[in-house]
């Protein structure tokens, strides 16, 4: 084909295209006009019966029947067909009567008619959207249709589903039952009259299944009367349409009623601090995620995560700076992972990520690569000031034999034993369900415990941030008493202590370890600190019990030393 033949080619194409698109229009308009004639027509003959009627009404069925395959409405064509069926005989019997039975059929038949002319119209709409680029908008959802009429029910299937919402249909109480354990639906649509067994029944189904009686329900009936309305409210439909209805007033209350659920979902399944999911949808969707892991077999993996001394931000900054850092890394983690995972707040500073189709390998340095970003970029920043925390994580991958408690704990077992190898890392729970069990903590692989203890504040945190970067575990005690206690509570491998302190000197508290009836501070070793450099001091130490000892000001590679040697010779 030469250029000139291709472009006339398309150019022909187009046009009828164009032409097409016309003729259904003004098909459309003919449509309403003619389902609207045969109305009046019908009723005619119903309150004074003339005998050109019914000859009258079948030609604009036979009409119809020929005309609208040819702008592609086969369905309203065949519904056109068995019209004109039910009245040609008034082509031969002139003098003829209908029967009951026939207006009967054929004001059905209208009313299909119409429905069909209903979804044409939104067709040629959606169409027409689409060419001017437009997107279709709106709320989407997956429903259920329950109906015993053919008609109404496909109707309502292909009319909402042009207006964007995924539907399924039922046409018994029975076969809706099994749909609705199959699959997980926004809302329902409910025909009450329907056989063998009335809508009613279906009602005590949904009532006794904890996960369908919230599903928003409405109504559709075909009485009208105030009792029938009223029992279905109290039984727990949403909303009660009475039929025939307006196609437009049950989009606009099934819209209405999505959308508050969904603010309500959003309300119920969010933390309010972090925006992300709270626990309480972790626990129901693991569980449609397992299930639909049973269905169509893929790796799933989790990861629960916890961050690091997370107490220490909230003393020293305060709580809402704590929040702040919450939220950063909410943040951070959503944005890191993939639409088909989810996030959600566990508790206080623990999150947990759910990714389907994820081997627990590739979960583990999908964290890892989050990991890695809380060591580059702060989280959160308040008044030009930066806060950076890194997190613990453990990896666990869904095994078949394995329940979700399992699962979680081998997850929380894995966070658990990051925590101990030292924090800020990644690891995969390996092994059987057994595993799940938490092991008594192995010492070796616990980091030491110091406890700072001394009134100078700016020395202590300089003690502090020294012995953190060496990978111990720090607390700080601002006098001997709060020492003390904390002592009494926690396993300390190594407590330095300043000799002059307020409430209990360190002299005073050495004392009272040494002394302590049960020599339960027998494994804790002690470095006294003092300003003065006097031998009487180090003397009266050493004979309390001390192992080290340094003077005020010391080097801080003398107190590396010091300590490295302490805590080596203690294990
Ligand atoms: P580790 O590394 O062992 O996890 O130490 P940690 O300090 O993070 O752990 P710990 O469980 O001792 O402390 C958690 C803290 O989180 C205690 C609690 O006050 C704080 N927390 C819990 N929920 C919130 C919250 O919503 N906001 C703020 N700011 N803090 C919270
Ligand atoms: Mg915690
Ligand atoms: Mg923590």
């Amino acid at each position: 084909m030469t250029d000139r033949k291709q472009r006339d080619a398309m150019e022909k194409h187009r046009s009828n295209e164009q032409l097409m698109k016309e003729g259904k229009k003004r098909f459309l308009e003919e449509l309403h006009k003619q389902i609207h004639t045969m109305e009046q027509l019908l009723h005619r003959m119903e309150e004074d019966y003339e005998e050109r009627l019914p000859a009258h009404f079948y030609r604009y069925a036979h009409t119809l029947k020929g005309s609208a395959p040819i702008f592609g409405f086969a369905r309203v064509g065949a519904v056109a067909g068995v019209l004109a069926d039910e009245w040609e005989w008034a082509l031969e019997n002139t003098a003829g009567c209908p029967a009951r039975q026939s207006l009967q059929n054929s004001k059905a038949n209208l009313q299909q008619l119409m429905m069909e002319a209903a979804i044409i119209e939104r067709e040629l709409q959606l169409n027409e959207k689409r060419e001017q680029g437009g997107r279709t908008t709106g709320l989407t959802g997956k429903l259920l249709v329950i109906d015993d009429d053919d008609v109404l029910r496909s109707f309502l299937v292909r009319r909402l589903e042009l207006d964007g919402y995924i539907v399924h249909e039922a046409a018994s109480v029975e076969s809706a039952q099994q749909r609705l354990r199959e699959e997980l639906y926004d809302l329902i649509l409910l025909d009450l009259m329907m056989h063998p067994q009335s809508g009613y029944e279906l009602f005590d189904y949904l009532r006794e299944d904890p996960t369908l009686k919230w599903i928003p329900l409405i109504v559709l009936s075909a009485r009208s009367g105030v009792q029938d309305k009223v029992r279905c409210l109290t039984l727990g439909a949403n909303d009660y349409v009475v039929k025939p209805f307006d196609y437009e007033e049950l989009a606009a209350r099934i819209f209405s009623l999505l959308s508050r659920v969904k603010n309500f979902e959003q309300l119920a399944f969010r933390d309010p601090l972090t925006g992300v999911f709270n626990r309480r949808y972790f626990d129901q969707q693991i569980e449609q995620e397992l299930l639909r892991v049973s269905r169509y077999p893929a790796p799933i993996s989790i990861a629960f995560l916890d961050i690091d001394r997370f107490k220490l931000i909230n003393d020293t900054y305060g709580h809402a700076i704590g929040d702040l850092v919450l939220q950063g890394l909410a943040y951070l983690l959503q944005q890191q992972l993939r639409t088909s995972d989810f996030l959600a707040r566990f508790g206080g500073e623990e999150f947990v990520v759910v990714m389907p189709n994820t081997a627990g390998d590739q979960a583990r340095s999908l964290m890892e690569t989050v990991l890695q970003l809380t060591h580059r970029q702060p989280v959160a920043q308040y008044e030009g000031q930066s806060y950076s925390v890194t997190f613990s994580c453990g990896v666990a991958e869904w095994s078949p034999d394995t329940t979700t408690e399992e699962w979680v704990a081998l997850a929380d077992e894995a966070m658990y034993r990051a925590k101990q190898q030292g924090r800020d890392r990644v690891l995969l729970a390996g092994g059987s369900a057994n595993a799940a069990m938490r092991p008594a903590p192995d010492p070796s692989l616990r980091r030491k415990r110091v406890l700072v203890a001394d009134d100078d504040g700016i020395l202590r945190s300089i003690l502090a941030s020294r012995l953190k970067k060496l990978a111990y575990e720090v607390t700080e005690a601002g006098n001997g008493e709060e020492a003390y206690q904390y002592l009494t509570e926690n396993d300390v491998d190594l407590c330095i202590l300043d000799g002059v302190m307020p409430k209990m000197s360190g002299f005073d508290l050495l004392k009272k370890m040494k002394s302590a009836p049960d020599g339960r501070f027998r494994h804790t070793r002690v470095l006294m600190l003092s300003g003065k450099k006097r031998d009487e001091d180090i003397a009266a130490a050493l004979q309390l019990g001390a192992d080290e000892y340094m003077s005020k000001p010391f080097s801080l590679v003398e107190l590396d030393m010091r300590v490295s040697q302490l805590l080596e010779d203690a294990t």
